[in-house]
């Protein structure tokens, strides 16, 4: 087994494009809160970003290859990286 693969299977996130093979890069869906002040003497209002995500396997999910335009959901990029490992 050479180290490139081992370091393959030692990934946190077991994704791939089940379009393109890619396994590095992908744009996903987060669910964030918020603060939101709605100041009434003056124009400002904003959000502040709490800096927690979530996500899980059914966000929506793009593949962040350059040519690839796939998007679904978490879980298909799930079932891509194991059926290319079961194949
Ligand atoms: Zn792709």
């Amino acid at each position: 087994m050479s180290t490139t693969t081992e370091a393959l299977q030692d990934r946190t996130f077991h994704v791939r494009c089940p379009k393109c093979g890619n396994e590095e890069s992908f744009r996903v869906e987060v669910c964030v809160m918020a603060n939101l002040y709605n100041s009434t003497d003056d124009m400002q209002t904003y959000t502040d970003a709490d800096s927690d995500h979530e996500w899980d396997k059914h966000s929506h999910a793009r593949c962040g290859a350059d040519d690839c335009e796939w998007q679904g959901e978490v879980w298909e990029l799930e079932e891509a990286y194991d059926q290319a490992r079961t194949a």
